[in-house]
């Protein structure tokens, strides 16, 4: 079976760790969760009939940026970014995450999460900012892992774009 390692990069608190709670066991907790040091989770996805086994890194941050060393990303085919959508300068840092990353594995296949999309009536993410990035071939995702709703497509089309390189 093919496995990949993928990283979870994202501003704190704008949900890294709830998005891979709920995709690799379908549960929330509104209980703070706070993960220390990097946690490994593994899920199985079936793509195009083909098993592949996804090793999602949660890499925890207070201070991202400092843990963001080439030995977290190094062997990574891709990466989940994600942004709050609550919070403005989360999409800030995901941009510069993007261009870090970038730096130590090359351009490997990355998905954009705009994260808690249920709290719509706090949005603050400028759209016109999306699409700007939209255009330059960002793929990106309205998600919530309080509700599930985006959160397999993230996965499962991070997973796609990756075998497709492996073709
Ligand atoms: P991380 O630091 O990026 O790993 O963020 P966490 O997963 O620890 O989540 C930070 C906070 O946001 C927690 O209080 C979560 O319960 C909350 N949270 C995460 N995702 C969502 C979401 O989709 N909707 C809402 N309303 N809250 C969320
Ligand atoms: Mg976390």
């Amino acid at each position: 079976m093919v496995q990949k390692k993928i990283c979870m990069l994202g501003a704190f608190a704008v949900g890294k760790t709830s998005l891979v709670e709920r995709f690799v066991n379908r549960v929330f907790s509104e209980k703070y969760l706070t993960t220390i040091g990097v946690k490994i989770d593994k899920k199985t996805l079936s793509v195009d009939g083909k098993e592949v086994s996804l090793l999602v890194w949660d890499i925890y941050g207070e201070d991202e940026f400092q843990k963001l060393r080439a030995s977290y990303l190094r062997g990574s085919s891709g990466y989940i970014l994600v942004a709050d959508g609550t919070r403005r300068l989360t999409l800030e840092t995901a941009m510069a995450l993007s261009k870090t990353a970038e730096e130590h594995l090359g351009k490997v296949p990355f998905v954009l999460v705009v994260n808690k999309a249920d709290l719509s009536a706090e949005w603050e993410i400028d759209e016109n900012v999306l699409a700007g990035l939209s255009a330059r071939g960002w793929l990106i995702t309205r998600g919530s892992a309080k509700t599930g709703q985006g959160v397999e497509e993230i996965f499962l089309t991070l997973a796609e774009r990756i075998l497709e390189l492996d073709r």
